[in-house]
């Protein structure tokens, strides 16, 4: 890289979670450099963070819900991706075989970049009892849909708690297996909520590559026993490489159930939102970095915030060369501020905590493409 190649973006000064200073500059939508770069060097667009304000590599939100025509979860994938400073969404299961092509046709025109856990029930999220009818769980569409949607496909999602799955138990959770198996082992994503099945059953047909999402749900059939330890097969589970996502949601985040597990050296693999566009308008989940925030506010650093939208998000999703700041990676980033304000964050149980500080998004970078957000300040813009 010579002095004299024009940049499309530099940014300056941007403080790191992990400590420093740096200066990134991207060329055709890719990180060009990265560290203390020559004051002459030009670029289309110049922002100086003045040492004030954050960057990381872009948010991978792991678990949303954007298929806009989807009759129960919906949203639009630019609110609930740059709007708020997130680069990457995964929808965990809106769509089935049957309108995975119609769901990937509506966000291909959205800025940010989408992605697709495909329900293994062929009808998505159509209902909230998707796993009732074991008829709608069809192998050869799942296998075609992947086959016809790579790249947009890049999981499953099996919703295992009573209302989706009715009486059949852990059937549903056997074919999602089976269908991982024939599908090149997919990651599996598989929400928790009230038994039946139990969490244990559960988690002990889950394996490396696979992910319990609403982790830290406070319904009974959480991850803690009564007494407050780690369930036993939870653990066993966790041993074999399986990793916990937040999937906040409008029922499924209990600040007390995070607190323990989080003392009990428990960490989440990811933390995602679950948002759609009532819980993003109405709370209780509005953001994915009012999420994050709960977490710094219950006692997790800013570094292990930050990896669990960027580099352990895309290590859980296989997402290769997404969520980390490399030279030569797609220049996908966030900036974002942290503020010291008081403020109560509540969660899904309306148990509320205090916060000290809380992150904002000031800006997402999709491929070298800035995109403000509400809270940008013009002062950044050399
Ligand atoms: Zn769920
Ligand atoms: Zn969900």
């Amino acid at each position: 890289m010579g002095a004299q190649q024009a940049m499309e973006l530099i940014i300056r000064r941007a403080r790191l979670a992990e400590g420093g200073v740096v200066d990134v500059a991207v060329s055709g939508g890719r990180i060009a450099a990265i560290g203390a770069l020559p004051a002459t060097l030009a670029a289309t667009t110049q922002l100086d963070l003045r040492g004030e304000a954050w960057l990381s590599a872009g948010w991978i939100d792991s678990h949303v819900h954007c298929y806009a025509a989807s009759p129960l979860y919906h949203d639009e994938p630019d609110r609930v991706g740059i709007a708020g400073g997130v680069t990457t969404v995964v929808d965990a299961g809106s769509s089935g075989a049957d309108d995975v092509a119609d769901f990937r046709q509506l966000a291909s025109g959205a800025q940010t970049r989408v992605l697709a856990l495909l329900n293994i029930a062929r009808t998505g999220i159509r209902t909230q009892h998707e796993l009732a009818d074991l008829a709608q769980i069809d192998a050869d569409a799942a296998r075609r849909a992947i086959a016809d949607h790579a790249g947009f496909i890049v999981g499953l999602k099996a919703r295992m708690s009573g209302s989706v799955v009715g009486d059949n138990g852990l059937h549903p959770l056997r074919i999602a297996k089976a269908i991982q198996r024939d599908n090149g082992d997919l990651p599996l994503m598989v929400h928790i909520g009230n038994d039946p099945p139990r969490l244990e059953e559960i988690a002990d047909l889950l394996g490396a590559g696979d992910i319990i999402t609403h982790c830290f749900n406070g319904k009974p059939n959480r991850i803690l026993t009564p007494q407050g330890e780690v369930r036993a097969a939870v653990t066993q589970a966790l041993a074999r490489g399986v990793r916990l996502d937040v999937g906040h949601g409008s029922a499924s985040f209990s600040f007390e159930v995070a607190r323990q597990a989080i003392a009990l050296g428990l960490l989440p693999d990811t933390i995602s939102s679950d948002i759609y566009c009532r819980n993003r308008l109405q709370g209780p989940v509005y953001s994915l970095a009012a999420v994050m925030s709960k977490f710094l506010a219950i006692g997790m650093t800013l570094p292990q915030v930050i990896a669990c939208v960027t580099h352990q998000a895309a290590d859980a999703l296989r997402l290769a060369g997404r969520g980390r700041l490399a030279v030569g990676a797609e220049a996908d980033l966030t900036l974002f501020t942290l503020t010291d304000a008081p403020q109560h964050y509540l969660d899904a149980d309306g148990a509320s905590v205090h916060a000290s500080q809380h992150l904002s998004p000031l800006a997402a970078v999709v491929a070298g493409v800035l995109y403000p957000t509400d809270t940008w300040s013009a002062e950044y813009v050399c």
